[in-house]
């Protein structure tokens, strides 16, 4: 216990060190080539330079081709420092590319020059991912300064690509050196969670989009009879894809909220004027799954309301799914990971963290696929990807002392 004070004082003498990392990390632009960028080279060079200095054990770049980034490549950035007993590590996983600002009158500062009031540093990328990069690092970090060595091994991983997919990141690193990470392991990876901690995320739901293609017959306003309107079957289609809800409406308290959820979203633009009926309408619907539920039994009961609505208005409807991510088995709400976790939690900020899913897209679906037991968790009041991201810097010294317990006990 008496070790672990120690960390914690460290930390707690953090804030200069926190505002520095923040500043060098947002101002080198890690902007993924599918967002307009040349890639995470820049920003994950200076972490690469910041690890050294704290002599890992191991320290390595797996780099992934990619010819529309700088020098050709997507970097990945492990670090290991070899603990008491090096059976199994405990990771922490960020990852170094960011979002495009948006509207850049939305911002109030530039984006690229992270600043601080108060408590709250602002700028892009401060929050997503650089909250779980500057925490897991500075626990390591106080740690060493205090001389320590803990009792897990301790690896940390500073990924590319995950805004885009994730096929240069950590899917790559997952496929080339799958042999890094073991079941025994205890994955956490700081890009999500709640404003006060206690959220940790062991499930996803399944995630599909679907692009509905309504296809009718065009015709003049005044003589209806002469078309077909495709919005009036678009719109007797959304209406009646609401059956969904009740067809697959079991519930699972994991889950907030604890039911499927079936969306009709994204309407493309039809005919310009308005005395034309429409002879073509194309929507789309955001569909989240509760993994007790086959995504394909989903897809057959859509087809199936579509083929209904098809014969009743002497209409042609296609539906596509257009991306499709079926859920991994969570992680189980006993595992290492969440149990230490939440007790580190409970020993830095005092409360009962509780294991819970959310609606899918995090990379922890990577490992679960791979049986890797893997927990989403980051105190976070949520301003990813909006302008005026901000964090404060309170949240990175709790989370620092969190990640320390983890390590050390
Ligand atoms: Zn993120």
């Amino acid at each position: 216990m008496l070790e672990l004070e120690k960390v914690f004082n460290r930390i707690d003498g953090y804030r200069d060190e926190i505002i520095s990392l923040q500043k060098e990390l947002t101002a080198r632009v890690a902007l993924g080539p599918d967002n307009g960028g040349t890639g995470e080279h820049d920003k994950a060079a200076f972490l690469k330079e910041s690890l050294k200095k704290l002599s890992p054990d191991i320290l390595e770049e797996i780099n992934a081709p990619d010819e529309r980034a700088r020098y050709g490549y997507r970097p990945n950035i492990v670090a290991i420092w070899e603990g008491q007993d090096a059976s199994s590590r405990v990771w922490a996983l960020s990852h170094t590319d960011i979002v495009p600002p948006g509207d850049l009158s939305l911002w109030k500062t530039d984006p690229y020059k992270a600043t601080v009031e108060g408590d709250i540093i602002t700028g892009r990328g401060v929050e997503d991912n650089q909250h779980g990069i500057v925490s897991s690092l500075l626990a390591m970090k106080a740690i060493l300064e205090c001389g320590i060595k803990p009792k897990k091994t301790v690896a940390l991983a500073f990924v590319a690509d995950e805004e885009t997919g994730s096929r240069y990141g950590l899917e790559y690193l997952l496929k080339n050196r799958g042999d890094l990470f073991n079941p025994e392991d205890i994955i956490i990876v700081p890009d999500g969670g709640n404003s006060d901690g206690s959220m940790i995320e062991i499930a996803e739901k399944s995630m599909l989009w679907i692009r509905f293609t309504v296809t009718g017959k065009q015709c003049h306003a005044s003589t209806p009879g002469e078309g077909r309107n495709s919005l009036y079957g678009a719109a007797r289609l959304i209406v009646a894809l609401e059956g969904l809800k009740t067809s697959f409406g079991l519930t699972d308290d994991l889950f907030a909220p604890p039911e499927s959820t079936f969306e009709s979203t994204k309407i493309e633009a039809n005919v310009p004027n308005v005395n034309t009926i429409p002879g073509k309408d194309v929507f789309y619907m955001d569909c989240r799954i509760l993994p007790r539920y086959r995504v394909d039994d989903i897809i057959n009961e859509i087809k199936k309301i579509t083929v209904k609505i098809e014969k009743e208005l002497q209409l042609s409807v296609n539906v596509k799914p257009v991306h499709r991510q079926d859920s991994a088995n969570p992680t189980p709400a006993e595992s290492p990971v969440v149990v230490s976790l939440a007790a580190a939690i409970k020993r830095v900020k005092g409360i009962d963290a509780r294991p819970m899913g959310i609606g899918g897209g995090t990379v922890a679906a990577f490992f679960r696929e791979q049986d890797l037991p893997a927990a989403v968790w980051v105190t976070s009041p949520d301003t990813a990807h909006q302008p005026n991201e901000s964090c404060p810097i309170s949240d990175i010294i709790s989370d620092a002392k969190v990640f320390a317990h983890v390590y050390l006990e």
